[in-house]
């Protein structure tokens, strides 16, 4: 009678032991999050397991397979590893604000003379997509105020507007953000060296002045 509920807490305590490990992980990470080289937020939450091609196409059957809330998948705007903004098919990149788009592609194109790939780590968000990334901060951060510098709401995100992009990988970001201006794509906040959104008079006044982090950002106030 006590041998399976003893098996059972073991498994338990297991667990808890991968979890601590986990937390203990995305803790280290975000130290790091401060330094400009930093990756992203969403790289980190990004780098829970990949459910997402298998739940595209039956998102209501995703199972407990994995203790991840992995059950938004690219219709909801997961980007598979190594898209571009070239990337017409996946709907993060086909959702996005189409003047966004096409000042992506030019710069992109024009970075590819040097050598340097735009990656999407993230574009265009479904709001249940942008309210998990937000569950997943919060509890990464500790506190939604925390949370509310690297992660906005679905009801605030430019994201979910289609008017955001995330780009990696460096060398890209390090691109941006000598040229960016001349395309209308601009840095908007010092801490996310990696979120561009389209200023379209940046080419002729250059990018306005960042905000130190979102919760500066009137448009986050709403
Ligand atoms: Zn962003």
């Amino acid at each position: 009678m006590t041998r399976p509920i003893r098996i059972r807490r073991i498994r338990v305590a297991g667990l808890l032991v991968v979890v601590a490990a986990i937390a203990a992980a995305l803790g280290y990470q975000s130290l790091g999050a401060s330094s400009s080289t930093a990756a992203s937020p969403i790289d980190i939450l990004r780098s829970a397991p990949p459910s997402h091609k298998s739940s595209r196409h039956s998102p209501g059957t995703a199972s407990g397979r994995s203790e991840h809330s992995g059950a938004l998948g690219e219709a909801d705007g997961a980007v598979p590893d190594g898209t571009t903004v070239f990337d017409d098919e996946i709907p993060s990149i086909a959702n996005l604000d189409p003047a966004l788009l096409r000042a992506l592609r030019r710069a992109a194109a024009d970075a590819a003379d040097y050598r340097v790939e735009f990656h999407v780590n993230s574009g265009w968000r479904s709001p249940e997509y942008e309210e998990q990334l937000l569950r997943e901060a919060i509890s990464k951060y500790g506190s939604e105020r925390e949370a509310a510098r690297w992660v906005a709401t679905p009801s605030t995100s430019a994201h979910v507007s289609g008017d955001a992009v995330d780009i990696g990988p460096h060398d890209a970001t390090a691109w941006l953000s000598e040229h960016g201006a001349e395309y209308g794509l601009c840095q908007i906040y010092g801490n996310e060296p990696w979120h561009y959104e389209l200023r379209p008079d940046a080419s002729d006044h250059g990018c306005p002045q960042m905000y130190a982090d979102p919760t500066h950002d009137p448009r986050m106030q709403r």
